[in-house]
């Protein structure tokens, strides 16, 4: 395991709970490995007719406090330890928000750029009847994440209900509405972030009509978040994806910026701004930086130079220790990870409580409700710190960390 990677990041952090919440050696480390994981070999008839064979992997990192629940990415970096450390997080998000589920989460090694949708449906649905014997509305219920979106999620659900013989809309969330998904889950994620960046700025006496922010990744989570932070009155002055990275100090246009990505493919060549060096958009002169991108891009060689007083990580395991350490020396808040993007399974949980019933709701009471359970944990979490004197992502470790621990306590241990 490198020494820079999402898992030793992962590891670090739960060791420093263990340590603040005086947890038993041999807890600390049954918490610290997966329950379960799977590793399979998924193979693939290109459409040119060439048999192409890429990884794939499940995690389930702990189930003490309900059935296992996380995203399915397909990326070309995908490999066992980053799925190990992104269930690892799961776990605490579940717990956090406090929904009934374990952590888990899986992946295929593909670049889905590079395949045709057709391509794309085969090999989910060879990854999934790999998995099927382990995934279920009471076991592991999976859901979109990178390079992943609701059309992956509807044949995951399809090819588990066709092997069963009957309709499972509760084994996957992130469906489409048509099939069982929830109102309100397509923006789920980004209202979280855009709700507890706006509680974060608040905290540090800005006023939104007045802040500024930069985004890092113009997908699912960033391109949501600039809507709705544009949309109370925060200039986006930045914005980055793969390709490139834009800034116009006045504050970029995000739905014009939308409908160039939706025409191009990437924020790249965008008329309303001016293209710097993407590493620029991290140091960007703005009060909250939001990565909403992949893991380990806030590092000791740049966290010295973030000039944002806010970070919020829409993006999972943005920033590791070593920057952590150093933005908390600089004063700089950063909202962790497992709050600012736990919308998401929030919501995904109430897509999995609709779809057990059979009976939705409206999108007022979705949004309600998520705006409920995270400011709850914004409380909950900044409450903590203050007491405790130690960062929002400490107190939102140990306070997770704190909930499985007293499942397994009170569970007990089998045999
Ligand atoms: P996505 O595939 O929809 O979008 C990812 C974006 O990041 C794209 O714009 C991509 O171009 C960009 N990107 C990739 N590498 C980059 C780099 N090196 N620099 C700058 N931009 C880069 O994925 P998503 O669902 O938006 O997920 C983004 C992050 O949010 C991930 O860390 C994911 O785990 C996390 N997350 C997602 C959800 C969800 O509901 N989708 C929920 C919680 C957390």
């Amino acid at each position: 395991m490198r020494a820079d990677s999402p898992l030793a990041a992962a590891r670090r952090q739960l060791s420093e709970a263990a340590d603040f919440l005086g947890i038993s050696e041999g807890l600390s480390a049954l918490l610290a490995h997966p329950r379960r994981e799977m590793a399979v070999s998924v193979p693939l008839r290109r459409d040119d007719g060439r048999i192409a064979l890429y990884q794939g992997y499940r995690v389930q990192h702990n189930l003490s406090r309900g059935p296992a629940k996380g995203g399915v990415r397909f990326a070309p970096g995908v490999d066992l330890d980053e799925v190990r450390a992104l269930a690892m997080w799961m776990t605490w998000k579940c717990a956090l928000v406090d929904i009934p589920y374990g952590g888990a989460k899986g992946g295929v090694a593909i670049d889905p750029r590079t395949h045709s949708p057709a391509e794309l449906e085969r090999v989910t649905r060879r990854y999934t009847s790999e998995l099927a014997g382990f995934i279920g509305p009471e076991r592991d219920i999976p859901a979109p994440d990178i390079g992943t979106d609701e059309q992956t999620m509807a044949w995951m659900m399809d090819t588990v209900s066709v092997s069963r013989g009957y309709t499972v809309p509760g084994v996957v969330t992130g469906k489409p509405l048509q099939i069982g998904g929830s109102r309100g889950r397509t923006q789920s994620t980004s209202l979280g972030v855009a709700r507890i960046a706006l509680a974060a700025l608040e905290s540090r006496g800005l006023r939104a009509s007045r802040a500024s922010a930069a985004i890092q990744g113009f997908g699912k989570v960033g391109a949501g978040v600039a809507r709705l932070l544009a949309g109370s009155g925060v200039a986006i002055r930045a914005v980055s994806d793969q390709y490139g990275a834009l800034l116009n100090t006045a504050g970029i246009d995000v739905a014009a910026l939308a409908d160039h990505v939706r025409a191009t493919g990437s924020v790249r060549a965008f008329p309303g701004a001016e293209a710097i060096d993407p590493a620029e958009l991290l140091t960007a002169d703005v009060d909250v930086l939001l990565p909403c991108a992949i893991e380990g891009v806030l590092t000791a060689d740049n966290a010295h130079a973030v000039r944002a007083r806010i970070v919020v990580e829409g993006a999972n395991g943005p920033t590791t220790p070593d920057a952590d350490e150093i933005l908390r020396d600089r004063d700089v808040l950063v909202v962790p990870d497992i709050l600012a993007n736990a919308g998401g399974v929030v919501v995904s949980y109430f897509e999995w409580v609709q779809a057990n019933q059979a009976y939705w709701w409206s999108t007022q009471q979705v949004e309600e409700r998520l705006e409920e359970r995270m400011l709850a944990g914004w409380h909950l979490v900044t409450e903590t710190a203050r007491d405790n004197d130690v960062t929002l992502r400490a107190a939102a470790t140990a306070i997770a960390v704190s909930r499985v621990a007293e499942a397994h306590r009170i569970r007990g241990l089998y045999p």
